[in-house]
């Protein structure tokens, strides 16, 4: 851990230790009072020799964001009792329902296209954002976004959630999608860090097949014509690394039974050892099997990524949508 971060958690050890001394000097002293200023004092010892922050099992050092949520942990991830470790995964379980409850309805025939999409994390939550916003009936429009914040799991999961709260209150506002992606950008650099930020995609599309995409730094969506297939180009940066960022427009329209792909690198950037899936074979697979419907496309490309995998796990959170024009 760093001087100043170290200096933070001492602090708050000092504020600790008097809150509980004050409780302590009332007439009844209360056994797991006087335990926990014991605890308390051994966390500013450790400071003081520097073993602060090591697991004392393993001495390894502990997971720096649980520290600063608990100061007084004295064990890695790894270490944690029994009854720990159930309580880790107990929050964990519940973590993954409230994400998969934000998930959109799937296999919806929508205002002129049939979407489905497949999202699964690669460990107890996802970092990928998933959404079907439909602004009402009085507007022939539907936003489609797909998204992967930056790291990995709880804390980018509640990047994930956040930035879902965003578009379901901008959208409504009638923004373009370029000025939309813009002030969420605005939005994720003014409320955090400078090292979190999202790639994503946003598509705006009309009954007539219209489709107004704005691509910020994500892996490039593919149009999947009668004829042929293309990869549709980026528009700008990912989300949430400048304040001021501009976003362009790609527009195109789909015929009925056109498609438009949108995934997460978990499936371009799925590793067999130093084999990527890659867009190339992405490519192939989405020509051939262009007149699917977009369940049996999603199921089959699931199989076919699996086929490749061929017993190696995925390490990354996973996001597939396929949108068809009725
Ligand atoms: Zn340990």
């Amino acid at each position: 851990m760093e001087g100043q971060e170290l200096n933070q958690i001492k602090s708050q050890l000092l504020w600790r230790k008097s809150k509980i001394q004050e409780a302590v000097s009332g007439h009844i002293v209360q056994m797991h009072l006087a335990n926990l200023l014991k605890e308390v004092d051994s966390a500013l010892e450790r400071i003081d020799n520097g073993t602060y922050g090591m697991c004392v099992v393993c001495h390894d050092p502990i997971e720096k964001e649980r520290l600063i949520i608990d100061p007084l942990i004295k064990v890695c991830l790894d270490h944690l009792t029994t009854n720990q470790q159930k309580e880790l995964e107990d929050d964990l379980i519940v973590a993954n329902s409230i994400q998969k409850a934000m998930l959109p309805k799937n296999g919806q025939q929508l205002k002129g296209f049939e979407i489905y999409f497949y999202y699964d994390a690669a460990g107890a939550v996802s970092g990928d954002y998933c959404d079907i916003i439909d602004p009402g009936a009085d507007s022939d429009s539907l936003y489609f976004v797909l998204g992967d914040v930056s790291g990995k799991g709880i804390a980018a999961s509640m990047l994930m959630t956040h930035l879902r709260a965003m578009f379901q209150s901008l959208i409504p506002l009638g923004l373009t999608i370029a000025q939309l992606i813009a002030r969420a950008s605005r939005l994720l650099c003014e409320s955090t860090t400078s090292t979190h930020y999202a790639t994503l995609i946003c598509v705006k599309s009309n009954n007539k097949g219209t489709v107004e995409i704005c691509n910020a730094g994500h892996c490039l969506p593919f149009y999947i014509g009668k004829t042929g297939v293309r990869k549709i180009e980026s528009t700008g940066m990912p989300i949430g690394i400048f304040c001021e960022s501009e976003y362009g427009l790609t527009t195109l329209n789909l015929d009925k039974d056109e498609m438009l792909l949108l995934y997460s690198d978990g499936l371009t950037e799925a590793m067999k050892k130093d084999e990527l899936y890659g867009t190339e074979r992405l490519e192939k697979f989405a020509f051939e099997n262009r007149e699917l419907s977009p369940k049996q496309f999603i199921e089959k490309l699931l199989i076919e990524l699996k086929n490749f995998l061929a017993g190696n796990t995925r390490s990354d959170d996973l996001t597939i949508m396929a949108i068809k024009k009725l």
